[in-house]
């Protein structure tokens, strides 16, 4: 997707609308595999400590659910599955 925009007011909307981009192509991703045990709430990549994005994945009859991370967009594998 290509965004022209004319008026520099409005950089900062394409600034806000880069990260979206860049997880758009989560799927093309290596996607890291984590043993999940009592807690999933730092990313071992960055040291973002708030948490993560999910993203689901179909996967044959089940879909993965994945977990991104907002600071530097790692996708991880903890082994988490939805019906569907
Ligand atoms: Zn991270």
């Amino acid at each position: 997707m290509k965004i022209i925009c004319a008026n520099p007011r409005n950089l900062w909307i394409i600034n806000f609308l880069a990260p979206l981009r860049e997880t758009g192509d989560t799927m093309n991703r290596e996607i890291k595999q984590i043993e999940f045990k009592d807690e999933f709430t730092d990313c071992p990549e960055c040291g973002y400590k708030d948490g993560f994005h999910s993203v689901f994945k179909k996967d044959g009859s089940t879909t993965k659910w994945l977990f991104i991370c907002p600071s530097c967009h790692t996708v991880f594998d903890i082994g988490f599955t939805v019906p569907g």
